[in-house]
């Protein structure tokens, strides 16, 4: 299937076999009971798994989508990578990106776009596109992704599987390449909420190498209960937008009511800034990729053009090296940090921020979860959004929110619209409670 749907940008046969022999003798020696072995066997032993194209894996190119990027293997692994190696999975390859983790489609990506397993011809979302589309066609069981303003929940809507973006600070960034770094989350996509919750359990935790890692204890996750008794549902009236597909909406009404038979209690919440999301964000993010992409510069990282004059080469590789969407974000970003604009921009959308913030710790004292799709609409035709950036911006508006409040979110399938796509729905949750979130969509699933 992967000629057809393209979500690999690097495969790496060899370095997976030799992890699944290396599980096999692990397996081996646990079954004669030599010691060497250890009590038990690690969580993920054998399983299969792709890494999103943005997270550090050494001795593997880590492009990120990106020209620039093209021949830069890097020295060192991601914590949340080497955590999932050591629970022993075995990495199939490096998923395919928008570039820079920025969009929502992985038509950004250098290295032309991924498909979604359902339609061919659609967009699997993004910028975790590859990760998602794999999962959905059953390449993998499970991947990994980054979500800075969508990038796990979209695709996992669009491709009809389960993506958890944890609470900012819960997952190392170490060795995440940097978009946003206020905003950006590792996380992961299965099949269930059940899965999702495996991979979490393991990549979730307190790393002295990312200075904003929190240092709190990891809840222990019991899926067991199938009902849903004294769980509060809070519903967004600004979520449900004209301009939403009415089957999306339809597909959430009727599970957040199959919820409310599982026994949960539902109630409407308000979350007045919601519109603000959108431009706030993509000031936001902008700012803080232009700083976080200014290191390739031909020196460090990556490409170089060769050139006669040191501001040559950075133009030149800097030029060639990044592709339009990138060069557009970097802009805008420079544009909203620069003396004088600083404050009438940056500096209002980080109030403005606070003010989202505000509106979900308000809402929690009220709910325990808040339920809404993920997207307005289900995966659309490759192409369609290539020339209007502000539409395909428009595709994050029910996401962007949880990354600017930092609470987690989770996205999983409720039903199909009339063309046979995936319908997903969207539960935030407080910080640091992706146990709730996860065991409701287990009780749901
Ligand atoms: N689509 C959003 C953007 O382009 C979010 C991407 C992401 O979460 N990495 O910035």
């Amino acid at each position: 299937l992967e000629p057809a749907l393209h979500t690999l940008i690097t495969f790496t046969p060899e370095l997976a076999l030799q992890q699944a022999e290396a599980a096999d003798r692990r397996y081996a020696a646990w079954r004669q009971d030599d010691p060497s072995a250890g009590w038990g066997l690690p969580a993920l032993l054998g399983i299969p798994v792709m890494i999103k194209d943005v997270l550090c894996l050494k001795d593997v190119p880590c492009t990120c989508g990106s020209r620039i990027l093209e021949n830069f293997v890097p020295p060192y692994t991601a914590t949340a990578v080497q955590r999932l190696l050591d629970a022993g999975v075995v990495v199939v390859g490096k998923s395919n990106t928008d570039e820079f983790a920025m969009g929502s489609s992985t038509e950004n990506s250098a290295f032309g776009p991924s498909r979604n397993p359902w339609d061919l011809n659609r967009v699997p979302g993004g910028s975790s596109g590859g990760s998602a589309s794999a999962v959905a066609a059953r390449l993998v069981p499970a991947a990994t992704g980054s979500d800075t303003g969508g990038s796990i929940r979209q695709p996992a809507a669009f491709c009809g599987v389960t993506g958890l973006k944890p609470t900012y600070g819960r997952v190392s960034r170490y060795g995440l390449v940097a978009y946003g770094s206020s905003l950006d989350s590792v996380g992961a996509f299965a099949r269930s909420a059940a899965e999702v919750a495996e991979l979490f359990r393991i990549m979730a935790g307190h790393d002295p190498l990312d200075s904003t890692s929190a240092n709190l204890p990891v809840p222990e996750l019991h899926l067991g209960q199938r009902n849903l008794q004294g769980l509060r549902i809070g519903v967004p009236e600004e979520y449900f937008i004209e301009g939403i597909q009415p089957e999306v909406e339809q597909a959430v009404r009727v599970a957040i009511d199959q919820m409310q038979a599982l026994g949960a209690r539902v109630q409407t919440v308000s979350l007045p800034h919601t519109s603000y999301a959108l431009p706030v964000y993509y000031l936001i993010a902008p700012a803080e990729a232009s700083a976080n992409l200014a290191r390739y510069d031909g020196v460090r990282f990556g490409r170089r053009e060769p050139a006669e004059r040191m501001i040559e080469m950075f133009f030149k590789t800097r030029g060639k090296g990044f592709g339009a969407e990138v060069k557009r974000r970097i802009m805008l970003g420079t544009y909203a940090l620069s003396a004088g604009y600083y404050d009438a921009y940056y500096g209002q959308a980080q109030k403005v921020r606070t003010l989202i913030k505000q509106d979900f710790e308000r809402a929690f004292q009220q709910v325990d979860v808040i339920a809404c799709p993920v997207t307005p609409t289900t995966a659309f035709p490759i192409g369609e959004h290539t020339d209007d950036p502000l539409a395909m911006y428009l595709e994050d508006v029910f996401t962007l929110p949880a990354n600017l409040a930092g609470v987690p979110g989770l996205a999983f399938p409720v039903g199909f619209d009339s063309r046979g796509l995936p319908v997903g729905m969207q539960l935030m949750g407080p910080h640091f409670r992706e146990d709730i979130l996860l065991q409701a969509a287990y009780a749901y699933q």
